[in-house]
């Protein structure tokens, strides 16, 4: 059992594989030079950076543990949740990313429509191109747009376009969590509520949302993802004990851009008043 300190884990972050800046290595080296000794990474909808990762972790003697961002809906409201601790050759992990996968690139032609519907060009394959190895996503489009001289930069884009509420927003295309979260909560992985803060819900409703979580199988929260407020830190450790939840914590890192912390930095948790997701790794 694990007794690294929170200082030197990180949970969720972002590689090449999906939307981040850096390479799988490249993420490992700087997490190394930042003094990460456990890190998962979670690329979203996509488990293909996993293999370059491992080899990178073993040469820094960092302990990596299996993850993905799976973009999830409850009641068409997108959410996203963390697998941690997953099988490499997991087939039901295979099932649901190659299923979001296919949703990526459809959604994407969607998103396209929409914009050329707004009186913009039609920008599916420049963001395709964009996006190259990497699952199709939002900040493909966004970046797109500002080279195009669309918007002056990624967040006009997401605030005019892509964001919460706005057109590039597609709801109903995500796996509903009663048909995802007991599949996946069947192969014994964690299963965890990414950044709570992000999604436009009121505490009513988020309690909702956790409520329906637990009771189909998720295990765990994410108290800390970046810089909240300590107060709303606080906040989210005690919905966890209240639901008899684990915590879990990262920094949501894509990269030096846009609104996103240095790797295995974000907000203080406590580790007395969790119970910390790491301690069985
Ligand atoms: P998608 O995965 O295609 O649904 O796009 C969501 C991703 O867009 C998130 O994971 C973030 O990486 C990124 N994103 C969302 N809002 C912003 C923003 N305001 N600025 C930069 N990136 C953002
Ligand atoms: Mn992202
Ligand atoms: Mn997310
Ligand atoms: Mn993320």
């Amino acid at each position: 059992m694990s007794d690294k300190t929170y200082q030197h884990i990180d949970l969720h972050m972002h590689s090449t594989a999906s939307d981040g800046k850096l390479t799988p290595s490249e993420l490992l080296a700087l997490a190394h030079q930042e003094g990460v000794e456990m890190l998962a990474l979670t690329d979203h909808d996509t488990t293909a950076g996993l293999a370059e990762a491992s080899s990178a972790a073993s040469e820094h003697g960092i302990k990596l543990i299996n993850g993905c961002e799976l973009s999830v809906a409850w009641k068409k409201i997108p959410l996203h949740m963390v697998a941690l601790g997953f099988d490499k050759d997991c087939p039901r992990m295979a099932f649901w990313t190659q299923r979001n996968q296919a949703v990526r690139l459809e959604r994407g032609r969607q998103i396209a429509d929409l914009l050329r519907k707004k009186g913009l060009p039609d920008l599916f394959d420049k963001a395709v191109e964009e996006a190259g190895q990497s699952q199709l996503g939002r900040p493909h489009f966004a970046k797109v747009m500002v080279r195009e001289g669309i918007v002056k930069d990624i967040n006009k884009a997401f605030d005019h376009y892509l964001g919460n509420k706005k057109l590039g927003q597609i709801r109903d295309v995500w796996p509903q969590l009663e048909d995802i979260v007991p599949d996946l909560a069947a192969t014994g992985c964690e299963l965890i509520m990414a950044h709570p803060k992000r999604y436009p819900l009121t505490v009513t409703k988020l309690k909702s949302v956790l409520q329906d979580f637990k009771i189909l199988g998720g295990t765990a929260i994410e108290v800390a993802s970046g810089n909240e407020r300590p107060d709303y830190v606080r906040f989210l450790e005690r919905l966890s004990r209240d639901f008899e939840f684990k915590a879990s914590a990262g920094s949501d890192y894509h990269g030096p851009f846009g609104p996103w912390t240095q790797v295995g930095r974000y907000t203080q948790v406590h580790e007395q008043e969790i119970s910390p997701i790491w301690y069985q790794w």
